[in-house]
């Protein structure tokens, strides 16, 4: 198995259907129809938000010679996650939908784990 299977002793193992629940605790539900679609752009929004956090934070590792900050990456990894389940939620879909999705996709097109040929000449 990966070292990523060896959580360290602090990290609660939860399921990615726990994380939803809880992080729906933190958000409002809506059911009119112009809020929803406020909230898709909220959550877009926050989603490439978050995405720029993360890329920031390695922007600066690298480009400005800032020390690596490992618990700064996994912070905004995990605001970037609770804007993604929000995105599922929205949509009908679940994070290990999503998960189970990106693993078939990734199997299909690297058979034999990733490889530069496979990726040039991928079908989809
Ligand atoms: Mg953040």
């Amino acid at each position: 198995m990966s070292r990523a299977s060896i959580p360290p002793s602090n990290v609660e193992i939860i399921t990615p259907e726990d994380y939803t629940e809880l992080a729906r605790r933190t958000r409002t539900t809506q059911t009119d129809p112009a809020e929803i679609e406020r909230a898709k752009a909220n959550a877009a929004l926050g989603l490439t938000g978050e995405a720029g956090e993360v890329a920031d934070v390695m922007k600066k590792e690298l480009f400005h010679r800032h020390d690596a900050h490992p618990d700064k990456i996994e912070e905004e990894l995990g605001d970037l996650l609770w804007y993604a389940s929000w995105v599922a939620d929205l949509y009908g879909l679940t994070l290990t939908g999503c998960m189970q999705r990106n693993v078939d996709k990734l199997r299909a097109r690297y058979p034999a784990g990733f490889r530069p040929e496979d990726s040039r000449n991928r079908v989809k």
